[in-house]
């Protein structure tokens, strides 16, 4: 018996109009390289910081969001290194005095605690081109990025497995955008995640060292990473070999692991306070100003999705599970006027969909009006729910009108009685053997004769109505 230990360190990219310690714009994906930046985030010595209060005012509602305690006194210290996408050779963040310590996040009700998080600025961006042995080798330095803030959330060892680690950065993102923190996106380095983990054998209390994996850029390589290195820290264990503690970066094509440094190259940051910018002190007034502008959390939206729309739990917990899902969701009802039949559609097909197609909902192209269409068309009996289903991933994909699209296929639902007790009659004379034996009881092949009608009219019969018209002709003598 194992047990896996996982600890993680998140940094997330705060929603600021401008970077922590000077007046650039954060915008760094819709600008030029190095258009966003000045004397001071560039580090040109006699500069001075000055610390931005809407980045202030975020990492305390984070740990509000975070369930953790606010600290009234926190400081700045530089951190020393040298690297190239560092001009200052120091890095400002919060070593000794963080603003938020403690707190928590409760995954599927077990409390993973967050023990500190504080602020920093984030580094220019490197670009690399050209092999790494040819002398024609050029990198890129972008100091957009460069003093961005940063809020690093550092958590205890409480996780016990890759997927539990995954469901903490899930639903980590998840609140971050709730409250508009940041906009969680991993995959252009708002959200990035370092892992630490360490295996126990239960039966004789062996110990691997612990490793940490770097710049984890998505959810489901935190998962994958950490799984790889779990099974490769049990093997090592298992065949009794000497372990390093060390740093392991994730290769994503390789789907594996690889070193990066070990702990005797760790470096000593030299940690002390930062003389130019004076403590932060936080007053009873600011904090509970931050509070009160805190908006509904995804608890609370599900617990009036419940009242407001009478939807079961389950639905409720997994339209709020995003907010960017939940606030579609009350779009598409204020036109469908029929909650639970939206819930349905979005929690089968559209979920379905923007999981097949790797979609993000900002930029769907199917539209809140036409699920008010698609009731209609349900409701008028014009189209079956098989053809609902058929036609909803071309809504989805063409971002064609439902209307539109039933009456370019034909697919209007045959609801005209005579015409289906044509197609019935047509079909029963065709198969006299199944009619015969039906006849003699067996009453399952009610659904074998569903089948050829749907079948020959292309799922376009009105369901209800040709069960009643092939019970009402099979019964007869
Ligand atoms: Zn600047
Ligand atoms: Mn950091």
């Amino acid at each position: 018996m194992y047990k896996t230990i996982i600890g993680l360190e998140i940094h997330t990219q705060l929603l600021t109009k401008t970077k922590a310690f000077c007046s650039c714009s954060t915008d760094h994906f819709n600008s030029i390289p190095n258009q966003n930046i000045c004397p001071i985030c560039t580090g040109h010595p006699g500069t001075l910081p000055a610390l931005n209060e809407e980045a202030v005012k975020l990492a305390v509602k984070a740990g509000l969001i975070f369930n953790g305690t606010i600290n009234k006194f926190s400081r700045f210290d530089r951190k020393n290194y040298f690297y190239p996408d560092l001009a200052k050779n120091y890095q400002i963040t919060q070593h000794f005095f963080p603003i938020v310590s403690n707190g928590y996040i409760t995954i599927e009700g077990k409390k993973i605690r967050i023990k500190r998080m504080h602020l920093e600025e984030d580094t220019a961006k490197m670009f690399h081109e050209g092999d790494q042995i040819s002398t024609a080798q050029e990198s890129f330095l972008d100091f957009n990025r460069s003093g961005i803030p940063l809020l690093e959330i550092v958590t205890e060892p409480d996780i016990e497995s890759p997927s539990e680690a995954r469901m903490f950065m899930e639903k980590l993102r998840n609140l971050l955008r709730y409250a508009e923190i940041s906009t969680g996106d991993m995959e252009k380095g708002a959200l990035r995640c370092d892992a630490n983990i360490s295996i126990v054998n239960l039966e004789n209390n062996q110990t691997s060292k612990r490793v940490e994996i770097k710049n984890i850029n998505s959810f489901k390589f935190v998962e994958k990473a950490l799984e790889f290195e779990q099974e490769r820290l049990i093997k090592n264990l298992e065949a009794n070999i000497k372990m390093i503690q060390e740093t392991r970066g994730w290769d994503s094509t390789r789907k594996e692991t690889f070193p990066m440094r070990t702990k005797e190259d760790d470096v000593d940051y030299r940690y002390f306070p930062e003389p130019d910018l004076p403590p932060l002190i936080l007053t009873d007034e600011f904090i509970d100003h931050i509070r009160s502008t805190i908006t509904e959390m995804p608890e609370e939206k599900a617990k009036r999705f419940m009242i407001q729309y009478d939807l079961p739990q389950y639905d409720a917990e997994i339209l709020t599970s995003d907010k960017e899902l939940a606030d579609f969701f009350e779009k598409c009802v204020k036109h469908a006027k029929d909650a639970k039949f939206v819930s349905n559609l979005i929690m089968t097909d559209l979920l379905r969909e923007l999981k097949e197609n790797d979609d993000e909902i900002e930029n769907l192209k199917i539209k809140p009006e036409f699920f008010g269409e698609l009731k209609e068309l349900m409701d008028s009996n014009k189209i079956s729910s098989k053809i609902l289903k058929d036609i909803f991933p071309e809504i989805y994909k063409t971002g064609k009108s439902p209307k539109d699209i039933v009456k370019e296929k034909g697919l209007e639902q045959i609801d005209d009685e005579s015409e289906l007790r044509k197609i019935i009659e047509e079909i029963i004379k065709e198969n006299p053997e199944e009619v015969e034996k039906y006849k003699n009881g067996k009453k399952k092949l009610l659904g074998f004769f569903v089948g050829e009608v749907m079948k020959k009219t292309k799922g376009k019969a009105n369901p209800q109505k040709t069960n009643e018209i092939l019970l009402e002709l099979l019964e007869k003598e």
